[in-house]
């Protein structure tokens, strides 16, 4: 039978799960220690805790670390982990290096329900979700990796997170959310530096907006038209492109905090001078940048990235409109870092 997961309960969680287990309180304090600062993978090798209190965890308890299952790298300095988390079944996370700080891109389900056309996670369908703490292993995963290879200092960690991996964090929001209070408090890791990305599941952002955090929300639209739109994200068709920019309007205007709209550019499909400006007449008045990430290009897939000339095109008709611009670096170009890429290629564990 699989034990429960120490790893995503809070400080005062573990504190209260020592004084049900007849601790003193501080005990919990420093398994939380152990767990989220220290990396430790057993229990037993928490040797301040008293023998007989490790016993009674190890009864029904265990860390809950995943394994590592295959690690690929980009000459970039990225590199993709695919893991095995506590729970079971494949899941991907990115680690990812830019100057002054250590970026993780956490997978927030197994597969994804929305099933966007262009994506090789959708393709590959919906298998659960994950929990917070198979979330918060992912970050500890990748920190521990990035120091192995040299690429974070021995104290160094992981500084920003990216919910962008595979799933829709707005479909697991409760665990999402849990996740994202523990990289808070437990790794220290600033609001401001936490990024959810959603396919625009509006009861999804209109709750986020009513937490009042001040991570940063992405939005990703692919289209100015509600009838392209479908194509490319059939499930999620029952939302209008004006209710998902109304409840971006609400959060903007609930939290203070700017939004970003990623746009995924598809060759033919959604990269013309007509799109663009239906795009900036959608956006206009917002407080908001799009994100253009050029289409990582998927085995199998009709899809293609559009030619260099193409992508400034489009970016030239925003910026002249007044939209502030950024461009998705083509980072892991080379290890099937798009979202699913990996996870398909190694197929269903
Ligand atoms: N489900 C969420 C978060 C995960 S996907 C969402 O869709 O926003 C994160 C981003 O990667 C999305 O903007 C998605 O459109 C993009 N993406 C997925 N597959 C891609 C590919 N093959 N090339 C480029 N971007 C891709
Ligand atoms: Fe799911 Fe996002 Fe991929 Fe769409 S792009 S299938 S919402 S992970």
């Amino acid at each position: 039978m699989l034990k429960k997961m120490l790893l995503g309960l809070t400080g005062d969680q573990l504190k209260g799960l020592a004084a049900d287990l007849g601790e003193k309180e501080f005990r919990g304090k420093q398994a939380a220690d152990w767990i989220y600062r220290r990396g430790c993978r057993r229990i037993d090798d928490m040797t301040d805790l008293p023998a007989q209190f490790r016993i009674k965890l190890d009864e029904l308890w265990e860390v809950g670390r995943s394994s590592v299952e295959k690690i690929s790298s980009g000459r970039d300095g990225t590199f993709k982990l695919l893991l095995l988390p506590y729970y079971g079944e494949l899941v991907e996370t990115v680690g990812m290096p830019y100057e002054g700080r250590f970026s993780c891109c956490v997978s927030t389900q197994v597969g994804c329900p929305v099933g966007c056309a262009f994506c090789a996670t959708g393709a590959g369908g919906f298998k659960r979700n994950l929990a917070a703490g198979e979330m918060i292993d992912q970050v500890l995963t990748v920190g521990e990796a990035a120091v192995r290879e040299k690429m974070l200092a021995a104290d160094g960690r992981v500084s920003h997170v990216v919910f962008m991996g595979m799933g829709e964090p707005l479909l697991n929001y409760d665990a999402t959310m849990a996740a994202v209070h523990l990289l808070n408090e437990e790794l220290k890791i600033g609001m401001r530096n936490i990024t959810i990305s959603t396919i625009g599941y509006v009861p999804g952002i209109y709750r986020l907006a009513s937490a009042s955090l001040q991570l940063t929300l992405a939005v990703s639209l692919h289209a100015a038209g509600d009838g392209l739109r479908r194509k490319l994200v059939p499930n999620m068709s029952r939302y209008l492109l004006k209710d998902i920019i109304a409840a971006c309007r609400h959060y903007i205007n609930h939290t203070g905090r700017r939004i970003t709209f990623e746009y995924c550019l598809l060759k033919g499909v959604n990269d013309s001078h007509a799109e663009a400006a239906a795009l900036a007449s959608l956006l206009k008045g917002l407080n908001c940048h799009v994100n253009l990430i050029p289409f990582n290009e998927v085995q199998g897939s009709d899809y293609r990235r559009p030619d260099p000339a193409v992508i400034m095109a489009f970016r030239r008709v925003l910026e002249t409109s007044g939209i502030t611009v950024t461009q998705r670096e083509q980072k892991g170009a080379g290890i099937q870092a798009a979202c699913g890429q990996l996870r398909r290629q190694s197929g269903p564990k």
